[in-house]
């Protein structure tokens, strides 16, 4: 069964934008393969390190994540 997926691209943020970003709106992030049965799955790119984690839900433009191998805050 393959999943739907997409790749995305995060986008760097300034010092400034992630200070103020609260953690409530920062995303989870999981290491790729190691969630089974997702029939939807987006591949985000960390812009800092090029990790790639994976969310389980669809990302909206405008999300922030914080990448799982070097913990930078980024946006999609
Ligand atoms: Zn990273």
């Amino acid at each position: 069964m393959s999943a739907e997926q997409r790749v995305i691209t995060g986008l760097k943020v300034s010092e400034a934008e992630a200070a103020a970003v609260s953690p409530a709106q920062i995303g989870t992030l999981l290491p790729q393969g190691e969630v089974e049965g997702q029939i939807f799955c987006t591949l985000v790119h960390c812009p800092f390190c090029g990790t790639v984690g994976r969310c389980t839900a669809e990302v909206q433009p405008g999300s922030y994540f914080r990448c799982l191998h070097c913990g930078a805050l980024f946006r999609t």
